[in-house]
This record gives structure tokens, C-alpha cells and sequence, in this order.
């Protein structure tokens, strides 16, 4: 891709996940790294760019967490469905502070902080430049926010998903474990299945293949990575 000042997508959704919210804590919410989140996406959004973020819960609490300590695993995704409607009201009202509108919309039910998923409402927000916060992943056990920003990224047209984390892209390993562990510039859909890189879940990369939607791996941690790939800067790993 050619790196220009404008941005090459109109819509992307950005996948962010719970530990994003982490910062320096070791569990919740770190007022100072929603912020820093908050800044970056401001930026991107006057850019001109339309913006869905899928929030993860996993600073909070993840099913597999319940399931290992002997908790039926429906009810433990439950719990952590609901951790990610926390991380949305707290990534809600960092952006606010940035003074951009938001809409929160939740796939289970929680009237009182959050509106319920009406596609088409959805889509009007994005027009109207809104930045929609997704949680509550599909609002369904048995999946993972990665899942549920795959099917969002398609029911709202998306042009790709942006999944930040904490290390530059897709590796052959584990880089924060392996010395050796080599980065994939881009890799297809299919390899990243085959090699079980664990970068997004199986059922995940599936649908993104099935319906052709890249996706782009990187550093939440480097300032100006999100703004970089929506500038169409080769950064980080593309899945395609
Ligand atoms: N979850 C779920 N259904 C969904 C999305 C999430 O049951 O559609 C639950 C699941 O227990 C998961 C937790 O919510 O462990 C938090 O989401 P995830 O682990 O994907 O968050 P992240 O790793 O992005 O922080």
C-alpha cells in the first residue's frame, strides 16, 4: 500500500483488547492508558476516518478463567461478557473527555448504560461520525470479542480490522517468549490456521477469510501505530 496524509480506509473497526486498558495496573481499568487510547483514536477520527471499536474483557475476567477454577463455562463467559461492558463505559468516557461523540452499544442487554445492537441504528451513528464502542462481544458464550469483531466488521461494512496488541504483528512464535520468533509482514488467512498462531481464535480468522476482510495486526504501544495503518503505512502484520 502507498503511504499518504489521507487515510485509505473510510471505516475500519478496531479491535481492542481488555489488557489494553491495563497500563501499568495488573487488573481493571488504568484511567491513564484509556486515555492515551482515547488520544490516539481522536486522531484517527479527525482524520475523517468512521471508527467501531470491539472491546475485550480480558482485565477483568475471561470464561477460561471460571472454567479452570470448575465454573460451568456458559456462566463464566457470562462474566466475562459483562467485564467488557465495564471496559466500554470506561473507554466511553475517555473518549468524551477527548471530546468526541460516542454511542456504546452492548449485545446483551444493560438499558441503563448502554443501547441495545440495531444495525442500521449503528450504521447511522457512523455516518453521523459517532465512534461506536462495542461490547458484550456477540452476547453469546462459547466466543471471543476477536469473533465478534469479525462479525461486526462485516455486518457494518468495514473495510478492516485493526487488532491491537502488544507486539508489532503475527510471529512464528511467542516474541515476548521466543528470542527467535520471526514477524510476518503479511501471512494468509490459512497460514496463520495451520501454523496455530495464536493471534486471533480459528473461528475468527474463518469468517474474515470467507468474506475477505484484512485484517492488520499491531502495536498498541508504539503512539501513531492505528493512525500509520489508517494511513496506509506498512505496519504491523496483514492477514489476507
Ligand atoms: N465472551 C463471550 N462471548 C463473546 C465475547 C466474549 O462469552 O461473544 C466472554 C469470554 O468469556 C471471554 C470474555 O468474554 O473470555 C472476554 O473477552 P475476550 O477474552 O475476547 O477479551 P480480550 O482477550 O480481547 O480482552
Amino acid at each position: 500500500m502507498m503511504a499518504q496524509d489521507k487515510p485509505v480506509f473510510e471505516r475500519i473497526l478496531l479491535k481492542l483488547s481488555g489488557e489494553s486498558l491495563l497500563g501499568k495496573s495488573s487488573f481493571g481499568i488504568n484511567v491513564e492508558a484509556a486515555k492515551s487510547i482515547a488520544t490516539q483514536i481522536k486522531d484517527i477520527h479527525n482524520l475523517g476516518v468512521q471508527i467501531a471499536i470491539m472491546i475485550g474483557g480480558g482485565n477483568i475476567f475471561r470464561g477460561i478463567r471460571g472454567t479452570e477454577a470448575g465454573m460451568d463455562r456458559a456462566s463464566a463467559d457470562y462474566m466475562g461478557l459483562l467485564s467488557t461492558v465495564i471496559n466500554g463505559i470506561a473507554l466511553q468516557d475517555a473518549l468524551e473527555k477527548e471530546g468526541v461523540f460516542t454511542r456504546h452499544i452492548s449485545a446483551i442487554e444493560v438499558k441503563a448504560v448502554a443501547e441495545p445492537f440495531v444495525r442500521r441504528r449503528v450504521l447511522r451513528h457512523l455516518e453521523k461520525n459517532r465512534i461506536v464502542i462495542f461490547s458484550a462481544g456477540i452476547g453469546s458464550p462459547y466466543f471471543t470479542t476477536d469473533t465478534a469483531a469479525a462479525l461486526r466488521a462485516l455486518e457494518i461494512k468495514a473495510q478492516v480490522i485493526l487488532k491491537a496488541t502488544k507486539v508489532d504483528g503475527v510471529y512464528s512464535a511467542d516474541p515476548l517468549k521466543d528470542k527467535n520468533a520471526k514477524k510476518f509482514e503479511s501471512i494468509k488467512y490459512l497460514d496463520v490456521i495451520k501454523k496455530g498462531l495464536r493471534v486471533m481464535d480459528t473461528t475468527a480468522i474463518s469468517l474474515c477469510k470467507e468474506n475477505n476482510l484484512p485484517i492488520i495486526v499491531l502495536n498498541l504501544k508504539k503512539k501513531n501505530n492505528i493512525k500509520k495503518a489508517v494511513l496506509g503505512y506498512d505496519i504491523g502484520t496483514k492477514i489476507y
